[in-house]
């Protein structure tokens, strides 16, 4: 018997044993009978590790598959338990979530590729993406090209032997240019590669890119999946043949979510696709607005006939096209409709310009001074991005308040 209390002492025994200021820092007892029955919303478990008992059950825990929790930037369980629910979405055989969706982003990469390996990446990927895949991955000997993936020739003849991975988004920012993906998965994997998807504007409640052929999926959770500004988190999704690395390499680079987050995606992601569900006929009531104003030249939606890739959405996706719809006013051929952009701004002011998007609220952006503000102009122009483009995020409001406060917008333009 050990003369010093093991890991779980009773109450009487701790007091009875230990000095009063012994107690303060010890572990505490669970209250009787907790795991007799089961709460219905998920506790949070905010305990960065876990007691082991002894070295022998301890090396065990740390080296087998057994499951148990040991230290918590290696698995927790609310992380465990957003994964299991994002993997379910998605139909995956794994999953994992981590801080962010650029940290998923990372996990891809750095698990999958090594120093001498080749990405091929699209030209309309979100412009982090580009920063990490294009730049930060040279650094670790990794090389990059850019293709335009709507050009499905230019993207098969961009494969190089080295090729690792070929990155996607299912729908692009901001002109919501719609990726084919089991055409993708196909001149990946006829180059010995891997599609891995960035599915963010779509949710797995739109588009399931592993039913296409996908191998792997990304998503960032703190856009609409977590849907209430209040948290950012990443996943990553794959099947078993991509997993080898994925969660050693997590571990090992610090990419783990931590619960507070988990726990409070994992209440956004229960109503997700009551979310979509209105956001997407509130976005398609809106590009059809907007496709009948004077004041607009061009409206962006893949729920629209005039979409290049509307037929394409309409096999790949399930009945909706999703929250984003981009438009460009009409302006002035000095500025490119910069300033009809700033008064339309100004004058919608039920919606917020926040430059990040699946929000519960509508939200607009202006991707010339935001998202795509390091670009050149012609560059820019290049992927259908003028002055005077607007990216709207449709929330979940009643579709007379989105259609009232683009009116308003809209009468403000001179
Ligand atoms: N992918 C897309 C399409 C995004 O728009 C973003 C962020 O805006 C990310 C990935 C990165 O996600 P996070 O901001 O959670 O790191």
């Amino acid at each position: 018997m050990d003369s010093y209390p093991r890991i779980t002492p009773t109450l009487p025994e701790m007091i009875h044993r230990m000095k009063p200021d012994d107690i303060c820092p010890r572990p505490a007892e669970p209250p009787p009978n907790a795991d007799v029955t089961r709460p219905l919303a998920t506790p949070i478990t905010l305990t960065t590790v876990w007691q082991c008992g002894d070295p022998e059950e301890t090396d065990k825990l740390l080296g087998s598959e057994s499951g148990a929790y040991v230290y918590s930037r290696d698995r927790n369980p609310n992380a465990d338990m957003l994964a299991e629910r994002c993997r379910e979405l998605h139909g995956a055989e794994r999953a994992t979530v981590t801080t962010n969706g650029m940290a998923a982003m990372s996990l891809a990469l750095v698990s999958q590729c090594a120093a001498g390996d080749h990405v091929l990446v699209s030209n309309r990927l979100y412009g982090k993406s580009i920063v990490l895949l294009a730049g930060e991955a040279k650094r670790l000997g990794i090389s990059c090209t850019l293709v335009d993936i709507c050009d499905l020739k230019a993207t098969a003849a961009a494969m190089q032997k080295q090729t690792k991975l070929l990155v996607v988004e299912t729908i692009s920012n901001p002109t919501l240019r719609v990726a084919d993906i089991r055409a993708l998965a196909d001149i990946a994997h006829s180059g010995g590669a891997k599609l891995l998807v960035d599915n963010t504007f779509a949710s797995p409640v739109i588009c399931r890119p592993l039913e296409l052929g996908a191998d792997l999926v990304l998503e960032s959770i703190t856009k609409i999946m977590n849907g209430h500004s209040d948290v950012l988190l990443g996943l990553l999704c794959g099947g078993n043949a991509v997993w080898q690395r994925v969660y050693s390499a997590c571990s090992a680079w610090g990419f783990i979510a931590s619960p507070f987050e988990c726990w409070l995606a994992e209440r956004g992601i229960g109503t997700l696709h009551l979310r979509i569900e209105r956001a997407s006929s509130n976005a398609l009531a809106a590009a059809k607005f907007l496709s009948e104003q004077k004041k607009v030249a061009e409206v962006w939606y893949p729920g629209l006939s005039s979409h290049p890739e509307h037929e394409l959405s309409k096999r790949q996706f399930s009945t909706l096209f999703g929250a984003m719809v981009a438009f460009t006013l009409r302006g002035s051929t000095n500025d490119g409709g910069t300033a009809a952009a700033v008064q339309f701004i100004k004058a919608a002011k039920r919606i917020p310009f926040c430059p990040s998007l699946g929000e519960l609220c509508t939200t607009l952006s202006h991707p010339e001074s935001t998202s795509h503000r390091l670009m050149s102009q012609p560059d820019r122009a290049a992927l259908d991005i003028h002055g005077g483009t607007i990216r709207l995020s449709v929330g979940a409001e009643s579709p007379e308040f989105v259609i009232a406060a683009l009116e308003e917008g809209l009468a403000g333009i001179a």
